[in-house]
């Protein structure tokens, strides 16, 4: 049974779904106003080991929200001098795009847009005016009465006392610190440094309509794009540790306040924070790295490295990411793959023995402890270890090696770190070069024979054999 930390209660709890066997599982996505950094990456794996691992049991919905309306996308789309969508569609892309490298997209069943829930973002403010947990400030802004909710402050733990100290004011930005508890902002009132990003709704106020030029806030948006497409009440809630105060605890004011219903999730998880070299990562100490870095460093093959990377810490714990520990992990895992080659080559054609059982239990157990994937993997270098032993005294049969392959199979499914060897794919372009390349043999001209090879290299990381059977190619 699985058991996982939550981070309302501080307690490790098993796992019980509302609606089983479906689970509704909401991460929230990216800001889209630049490249993702390995941090936010580190988030999006480990929620989607989450969802695969969930997948095994249970008929899992997983939302992940794209925000392309905020105040840091108003400030640098003005300053890339774009209109807010050609900036936001062009992150987007590059966003899913990391997606897809890490292949950490398949998980997702819905990737909403923020811009495509304002409609519902304006029914769930007028539904907190109509009740009390909302008012209109002399701008034509609507903020969030932190008063009218006595729970606010629980998931973050916050002490009550400094919480009424704080509660006071209101604070208009999308983020803020512990310290500024405030009434925040709903729906931003229209003011000129946002240009052309604005919508004009009604909303009724004290018994009169008004239209409202303005914005949503960052925070209505999650808990309008989760219930739309996950309840009122659903499973699963997972962000980085940033997010859990104020974001996630303004999700839980709003949407508890919204619908009456309590708990709006059940389980709120949180991956902690990633350290590059022991310290933070910032754009200003230059230690902001994305996943482009992590390929042009490890070859195309990094990003699964990456995830090996991420998955050797547990979730709660902070990962200490260097290029060393990186180079480690990407050779760590290449030495996986190359395992697994030679005990499928051992097994072609044979059922697995349940000689390796043990260690699958053990996989399994740790995945169900909290998805302590630290010890998932501990388990499957162990069982290499063993059937390499085995197989260094010839004592390791096709159906041992079926089994333990079989093992490496399931953690590939779960952690997502591709250690099947597969021939590379080959474009139309490698294809291309090969065949130019044959061309040069046949006619004995050598020197383009070996150009071509440097280009197969170069340019497309690919290492080119000559043997009995013609070319053969394998990764750099
Ligand atoms: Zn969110």
């Amino acid at each position: 049974m699985l058991s996982l930390y939550n981070s309302l209660t501080r307690r490790v709890e098993p796992f019980e779904p509302l609606h089983p066997p479906k689970v509704g599982v909401y991460t929230c996505g990216p800001t889209v106003y630049g490249h993702v950094h390995i941090g936010n990456w580190s988030t999006f794996v480990a929620a989607d080991v989450l969802v695969r691992w969930l997948r095994e049991r249970y008929e899992v919905t997983y939302v992940q929200n794209i925000t392309d309306v905020e105040d840091k996308i108003i400030r640098d789309s003005q300053a890339a001098g774009q209109d807010r969508k050609t900036f936001t569609d062009h992150w987007t892309k590059i966003y899913l795009d990391g997606l897809e490298q890490l292949d950490a997209r398949r998980m997702i069943d819905h990737l909403p847009l923020a811009t495509e829930h304002i409609e519902g973002m304006v029914a769930m403010i007028q539904t907190l005016l109509d009740k009390g947990h909302a008012y209109m400030a002399e701008d034509g802004s609507i903020y969030y009465r932190v008063s009218s909710f006595p729970t606010y402050g629980e998931l973050a733990h916050l002490d009550p006392e400094s919480l009424m100290a704080g509660a006071s004011g209101r604070v208009a930005a999308d983020e803020y610190e512990k310290d500024q508890v405030a009434d925040f902002a709903l729906w931003k009132a229209y003011v000129p440094a946002d240009g052309e990003v604005w919508w004009s709704p009604a909303f009724v106020i004290d018994g009169t309509a008004q239209i409202l030029d303005g914005r949503p806030g960052w925070h209505i948006e999650c808990s309008v794009m989760s219930m739309k497409l996950l309840g009122e009440e659903f499973d699963i809630h997972m962000g980085g540790e940033d997010l859990l105060f104020p974001h996630h605890q303004n999700e839980i004011a709003q949407s508890e306040a919204a619908t009456g219903h309590t708990p709006f999730v059940r389980v709120w998880l949180h991956r902690r924070h990633l350290r590059v070299d022991g310290g933070k990562m910032s754009k200003s100490l230059k230690n902001f790295y994305t996943i482009e870095d992590v390929i042009d460093r490890c070859g195309p093959d990094g990003p699964a490295s990456f995830r090996y990377l991420v998955a050797t810490s547990h979730y709660r714990h902070s990962l200490d990411f260097s290029w060393s520990a990186m180079d480690r992990a990407h050779a760590t895992r290449r030495g996986l793959v190359e395992a697994r080659t030679r005990f499928a080559k051992l097994a072609e054609g044979a059922k697995a023995s349940t000689t390796f059982q043990a260690f699958e239990d053990r996989f399994t157990a740790a995945m169900d402890d909290d998805l302590s994937t630290s010890e998932a993997i501990a388990s499957v270098h162990d069982a290499v270890g063993e059937a390499n032993r085995r197989a260094h005294g010839d004592a390791l049969t096709p159906e041992d090696a079926a089994s333990v392959v079989a093992l490496m199979d399931r953690a590939d499914r779960v952690l997502g770190l591709a250690l099947k060897e597969e021939g590379p794919a080959l474009s139309s372009e490698v294809q291309a070069l090969l065949d130019q390349r044959a061309a040069a043999r046949a006619s004995r001209n050598w020197a383009e024979s070996d150009r071509l090879r440097d280009v197969l290299r170069d340019e497309h990381g690919l290492v080119v054999k000559d043997t009995s059977n013609g070319q053969e190619l394998t990764k750099a």
